[in-house]
């Protein structure tokens, strides 16, 4: 499995990702709307994009579409329920999607961000876990869910889906929001030094930087709602959360709904 990251270099600040199988040189493009920079990038190694997969509906993740397929001939595939046109294969929890001999990914129903989006989990060679997560998660963030979505079944994907994976697993969003989440976290959670450390590596980093989910667990709110300096905070901020017994759940959303103000 290798891994080529595609900065579509637009005002989102989208990813495109291709991931190949070396032996038969077959390549999945996700979310690819820069088409003619993953077309070159799929040329210069050589490689025949075979699949498109669009994590969600959402136009800047499904506007280059027509054009890829147009290209390549490859097969698109999405969520069961996503309003994308000419699905050619409907993907549902546990489906098994392969690429060539080497690439091999199981398919997450991780609906939040909107209702029919995926997470893509593959295991490489060398038994590195990546996952990549389109909207759901970002780095030290999530997604919103102003656009068809539901924070409820957002809290629910991460506690019953993404909580259970490997801490080595590679995260690889759909956006670059690195950042400015960081901002976020740093000011909910002040005396987490792990966030600073980490906008510190960020200084004297260049292109797109990979986090792994043992370091979205240290520095990323959306996982880290038993900390008490999150619910001070929200508190702080104006958040409503129950006096007593207050659970996981309301710290999640009252993050995400601080998150949409910030
Ligand atoms: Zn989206």
């Amino acid at each position: 499995m290798h891994i080529e990251i595609i900065d579509a270099k637009n005002p989102g600040r989208n990813y495109n990702y291709l991931v190949a199988c070396l032996e038969t040189k077959q390549a999945l493009a996700i979310d690819p709307i820069a088409v003619e920079a993953c077309l070159s990038v799929a040329l210069r190694h050589g490689w025949t994009i075979t699949h498109i997969v669009n994590t969600h509906e959402h136009a800047d993740h499904t506007a280059g579409n027509a054009a890829m397929r147009v290209a390549t001939g490859a097969l698109l595939c999405a969520h069961y329920l996503a309003p994308i046109p000419n699905v050619d294969i409907l993907l549902r929890a546990d489906h098994t999607l392969q690429i060539g001999q080497t690439v091999k990914f199981v398919v997450l129903d991780t609906p939040g961000h909107t209702l029919s989006g995926v997470c893509l989990f593959g295991t490489d060679l060398k038994d590195i876990p990546h996952l990549f997560t389109g909207d759901t998660l970002f780095n030290a963030g999530c997604g919103n869910c102003y656009h068809g979505g539901d924070p409820e079944l957002l809290y629910d994907t991460f506690a019953e889906q993404l909580e259970r994976l490997p801490d080595e697993t590679h995260i690889y969003p759909g956006h670059n929001y690195i950042e400015n989440n960081l901002r976020f976290a740093q000011s909910i959670e002040p005396h987490n030094p792990h966030i600073k450390a980490l906008q510190e590596r960020l200084i004297h980093h260049t292109g797109p930087f990979i986090t792994t989910l043992r370091e979205e667990r240290l520095v990323n709110p959306f996982f880290r709602e038993e900390f008490s300096e999150i619910e001070h905070s929200l508190r702080a901020k104006g958040i409503y959360l129950p006096l007593t017994q207050v659970r996981r759940k309301d710290i999640f959303l009252g993050l995400r709904e601080l998150r949409n103000q910030w």
